[in-house]
């Protein structure tokens, strides 16, 4: 029998888009991806984590140059999750922690899908951000050499290498 839930008790249980719940003390600063008890592996989102997770520091750049914020301030990892959860709202939860001193982030978000996935999804919306943007310029020969990058851009791809390159590991990787 379901337990009377008092308001306050679980503060810190966050439900996830698969039906479970997680404790967000659980989910270590740095965490990348989750198991979770349903059987999947679901990404994790810190506002701590560096834009870098997903595209290379000269496009995190870019993206700072070309895209204006609402509140002004650079492109981060708190914008990014922003759009990604409009693209996905049934798949991305989220929790405000920044008034628990015990973890070392503000903001946390797991996806129903894992961070591979993710990391598809972040590339893909980046690129579609950087058109909208590019468009907007004055500058056709920055629109032509971009369209040309594009063409040849294989999101699928660049994210296996990013992923080598950067030797993304998450717990399953790490030796036993
Ligand atoms: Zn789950």
């Amino acid at each position: 029998m379901a337990e009377p839930r008092v308001p306050g008790a679980d503060e810190s249980d966050l439900g996830l888009a698969c039906g479970e719940t997680v404790d967000y003390h659980t989910l270590d600063m740095g965490l990348r991806e989750l198991s979770c008890s349903c059987g999947d592996r679901h990404a994790v989102v810190q506002d701590v984590h560096p834009l870098s997770r997903f595209v290379p520091e000269d496009l995190v750049a870019v993206l700072n140059d070309v895209v204006e914020t609402t509140d002004g301030s650079p492109f981060s990892t708190l914008h990014l999750m922003g759009i990604v959860r409009e693209e996905f709202p049934e798949s991305i939860v989220s929790e405000s922690v920044g008034e628990d001193g015990t973890v070392g982030y503000s903001m946390v978000w797991v996806a129903q899908f894992d961070a591979r996935r993710l990391h598809e999804i972040v590339v893909e919306l980046i690129v579609e951000l950087m058109e909208h943007a590019i468009s907007h310029t004055e500058d056709s020969e920055a629109m032509r050499a971009f369209e040309r990058q594009m063409h040849e851009f294989d999101v699928s791809d660049f994210v296996d290498q990013y992923r080598d390159a950067r030797e993304f590991t998450d717990e399953h990787d790490r030796p036993a």
